[in-house]
Parts: C-alpha cells; structure tokens; sequence
C-alpha cells in the first residue's frame, strides 16, 4: 500500500470499484475516462510504480490471463483490441495499468 496512491485504494477496496476480474496478484476495473466502448484497467495488487519495476515476472503471467479473460468477455476476439502501458513518465497514474480497449478499427491507431 502506498500512502494516496488511488490504484492502491482500488485495489484494496478502499475506494469502491467493481471487479471485472480478481486474482491474487491482479484486479481488473473499468477506467472512470473510457476512450473506447470497452475501457479496462489490469492492475497489480501491490504498489508497484510501473512495468519496468515489475521483478516478480509470475505477475506478467497474472496480468496476461486477466487481459485476455476481459478481451473474451467484452468479445472483442473479432471487434478489434488494443493493450497499452504508458510509462517512463508518460503515464498519469504511478501504479502500474494495462489498458484494455476496444472496439478497434485498422488504421485507427491515433
Ligand atoms: P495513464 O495515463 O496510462 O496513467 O492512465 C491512467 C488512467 O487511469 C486514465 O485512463 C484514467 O481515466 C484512469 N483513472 C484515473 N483514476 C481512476 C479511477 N478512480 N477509476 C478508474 N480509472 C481511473
Ligand atoms: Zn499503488
């Protein structure tokens, strides 16, 4: 838990969220600013700053499952998925995130 990091109160229910899916190491939870129909958000459930600081890689199995659970709930198989990390500085949230999006078009790709 890092103190007023608000993926970490996600996380550990403190800030009430729906889970589209949960496991011991990830949550899965829709993003409140959805740029597609399907929006997702895969975090880990520890603080952990960004994907270069992941050191456990049984986590990048743990996020890998849990994208394509919501990829095949949200049955974007055939509609067109897009799977994004911002970081490095690019990101606004210090809590490591997968984006899940879609519908996605070819050639849509801003
Ligand atoms: P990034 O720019 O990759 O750090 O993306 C951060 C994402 O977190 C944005 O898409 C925000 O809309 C999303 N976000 C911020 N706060 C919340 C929240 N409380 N619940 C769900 N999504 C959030
Ligand atoms: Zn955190």
């Amino acid at each position: 838990m890092m103190k007023d990091c608000i993926f970490c109160k996600i996380a550990l229910g403190e800030i009430h969220t729906e889970f589209l899916y949960e496991d011991e190491y990830v949550v899965a939870f829709n993003d409140i600013h959805p740029v597609k129909p399907v929006h997702v958000l895969v975090i880990p459930k520890n603080h952990i700053a960004e994907f270069i600081a992941v050191e456990d890689t049984t986590l990048y199995q743990h996020l890998f499952t849990a994208v394509k659970k919501i990829i095949g709930e949200k049955e974007l198989q055939t509609k067109g998925y897009r799977i994004i990390v911002n970081g490095g500085g690019a990101q606004d949230v210090d809590h490591l995130h997968v984006h899940v999006m879609g519908p996605v078009s070819p050639s849509n790709h801003e």
